[in-house]
């Protein structure tokens, strides 16, 4: 018998998969049992026909390794059941809630100099219940409940979300859903390179993740030079599709800025970053670039990150994000399947 298998579907896509010779409520009953009770196997749900746990798999990602860092955060090198392509997922915890960073592409297509994952190109897209498979995972292995606890999910791994929008929209709506997964609507944020036509639709969406573009530059010609898809959707088009973003009362647009060494580090760049989001209710979140094997930027010093974040600060909320899990490889920028052999020829 072949076993299909059911995560990413939403109680309408369960109920077409069982077809019409099986009760409506199994469909609801089966969505709250892989979501909302998260079990490992359909075997745990012993309220549901035999039948119906012999037919079917779940398709949960299995654990193909794991590092942990000295500063507490994981990285999991996950299967895809599906074809057994790998992807990332980093759970950072913290002294009151817990930060879980999932991939939305194997590799990704943009192509950011100052990023690791850019080497691999794309592979594929991840469905969308390969999405919420990297949250429920975690959330199993980790005992989180993100009704009771505060859990935070940032779609800042492998890809670019917005070249994957339908499957993280459809992964939105089971992750935020009440009777699905359970996480707060604005516990989620997705991290964009700035794929222009794309935002609309995203602000379209009745739920959505808060959204963060990727800055990291003051001008035109420098982001395009950083970040070459610049050339296709330009900079100030970018902050054109911004302000016309339709945020939610208690949303801001978030920022992020990756300081590189003598690149787009100085005050003169802080000043610019200023003026550009003058007209924009933003926040700005500095990082200080993550090293890596063939990225050709230095990580600026202390002193510099301090000065670029207090010149920004006068005018616009702006925090230093700590890199976690730099041992581990584990941080912004660095995720690209790093395997136990290559960490130890790293170091
Ligand atoms: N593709 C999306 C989301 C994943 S990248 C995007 O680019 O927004 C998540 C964040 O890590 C982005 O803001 C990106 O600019 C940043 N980043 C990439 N490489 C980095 C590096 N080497 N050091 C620090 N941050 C990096
Ligand atoms: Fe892709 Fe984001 Fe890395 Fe750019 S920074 S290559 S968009 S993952």
């Amino acid at each position: 018998m072949t076993q299909q298998t059911l995560l990413g579907l939403d109680v309408a896509g369960l109920r077409e998969r069982l077809g019409p010779g099986v009760p409506a409520y199994r469909a609801r009953q089966l969505y709250g049992e892989m979501y909302r009770r998260n079990v490992a196997a359909l075997d745990e749900s012993t309220a549901l026909p035999k039948e119906l746990r012999q037919q079917y798999q779940l398709g949960h990602l299995d654990v193909e390794q794991r590092f942990d860092s000295v500063d507490g955060t994981t990285r999991y090198l996950l299967k895809l059941p599906s074809d057994g392509r790998t992807v990332e997922t980093v759970v950072m915890p913290a002294d009151d809630r817990h930060t879980i960073c999932v991939s939305s592409q194997v590799g990704c297509p943009v192509n950011c100099q100052f990023c690791l994952t850019a080497l691999m190109g794309l592979e594929r897209n991840l469905t969308a219940g390969e999405i919420v498979g990297q949250v429920l995972h975690v959330c199993r292995a980790h005992s989180l409940d993100p009704r009771t606890q505060h859990c935070n999910i940032v779609m800042m791994g492998m890809g670019e979300p917005l070249l994957n929008l339908d499957n993280v929209l459809k992964a939105t709506a089971i992750l935020c859903d009440d009777n699905g997964v359970g996480f707060p609507q604005r516990r989620l944020t997705v991290s964009t390179s700035g794929i222009i036509p794309k935002i609309p639709e995203l602000g379209a969406a009745e739920v959505r993740p808060t959204l963060a573009i990727s800055l990291n530059a003051s001008t035109e010609e420098q982001r395009r030079e950083l970040m070459p898809i610049t050339r296709k959707y330009h900079l100030a088009d970018l902050l054109e599709v911004c302000k016309a973003y339709p945020l939610r009362r208690w949303e801001y647009l978030m920022f992020e800025y990756v300081l590189l060494k003598d690149v787009n580090d100085t005050d003169a760049d802080a000043r610019r970053v200023v003026r550009l989001l003058a007209n924009l209710k933003a926040k700005v979140n500095l990082i200080a670039l993550n090293p890596g094997p063939g990225i050709p930027y230095g990580t600026p010093t202390p002193e510099r990150v301090d000065s670029f974040q207090k010149i920004v600060m006068k005018s616009i909320p702006c925090y230093l994000r700590r890199p976690r899990g730099l041992d581990i490889y584990a941080a912004c920028g660095q995720l690209k399947k790093m395997q136990t052999q290559d960490l130890v020829t790293l170091q």
